[in-house]
């Protein structure tokens, strides 16, 4: 009887099972808590997905760096050495910051297969202050991240004795499985200027920049739908910490009706201009508006 009710206390409150996933192109690995798609060519994930929510943040378990290659792929990720003296940081993409509960959960975003080359300015300024929206939207609801660099494009460097290849620009899907929401952003890697809504992006323009297929699993009309449209309404971009109050809730899922009182991003859809995400040769990101549909100005645009 000791034993069962033991088993009882152990069955775990949150579910971590990984759905809304991505297509993949390459070598898919599940990790308990996040699931990647790797691509040998370019020794990274072309995605990372993770289901994220409140007690992951909340958690008290403390950042331990323990970099260290993925024994998952098969043909053999991406090495700490590699970074080694290169310049870019070793940037996560499940965020250790989003990975708090326990120490396994936290082990987990070290593997290398968890991490591309990112320029300081950006790993440290930009990117971060992305990562700290998201977890303050997770700690509202339940929400599925997809992230990664984008390693389609053209003459891109690459790092260390595997040639790891250094993404110039990063995207990141949100998904409120709730109510069928979805906000995207494709960020320059590189000191970013501006504020965040002006990197938000259709998952379109992200399927077509990364051959990806994101969303598959939902319905079709629905997801041409969201993936076409920018809801930037819907995201609470003002918002600052994450909700401490959760528990007052028996369902956090359900307090967005709290978030949205908070005054969200006044901007009209029709006025969503985004800058041209390329780097120009000194390193900025260009000052140009990018064209419709594209995330590139006339000039960079392919
Ligand atoms: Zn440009």
């Amino acid at each position: 009887m000791k034993k069962l009710i033991l088993l009882l206390v152990f069955i775990p409150l949150i579910s971590f099972s990984q759905g809304f996933l991505p297509k993949s192109n390459g070598q898919f690995i599940s990790h308990k808590y996040f699931s990647l798609s790797y691509s040998e060519k370019h020794e990274q994930a072309e995605w990372v997905h993770y289901k994220l929510s409140f007690p992951m943040i909340n958690g008290s378990t403390k950042r331990k760096d323990n970099f260290r290659k993925d024994s998952k792929v098969k043909t053999g990720s991406a090495l700490n050495s590699d970074y080694y003296k290169s310049g870019f940081d070793r940037g996560h993409l499940a965020p250790a910051g989003d990975m708090k509960l326990n120490s396994t959960m936290m082990s987990e975003s070290f593997y290398m297969s968890n991490i591309s080359p990112q320029r300081a300015s950006f790993n440290r300024g930009g990117w971060k202050k992305l990562e700290d929206l998201v977890r303050s939207w997770g700690s509202y609801k339940t929400l599925y991240v997809t992230v990664a660099g984008v390693l389609n494009d053209n003459n891109l460097i690459n790092i260390g004795s595997n040639n790891v290849t250094v993404p110039s620009r990063f995207y990141k899907i949100i998904f409120d499985p709730n109510q069928n929401k979805v906000i995207a952003f494709v960020m320059p890697n590189t000191k970013i200027s501006g504020e965040l809504s002006d990197y938000v992006v259709t998952v379109d323009v992200i399927e077509n920049i990364t051959g990806i297929d994101f969303l598959s699993e939902l319905e079709d009309t629905i997801e041409d739908r969201i993936e076409s449209e920018i809801d930037i309404y819907g995201w609470n971009f003002n918002q600052k910490g994450i909700n401490k109050n959760y528990k007052k809730y028996s369902n956090y899922d359900i307090a967005s009706s709290e978030q949205n009182k908070v005054k969200t991003l006044k901007k009209s859809e029709s006025n969503i201009v985004i800058r041209c995400t390329a780097i120009t040769l000194k390193g900025a990101q260009c000052k140009r508006n990018a064209s419709s549909g594209s995330t590139f100005c006339w000039q960079h645009k392919k």
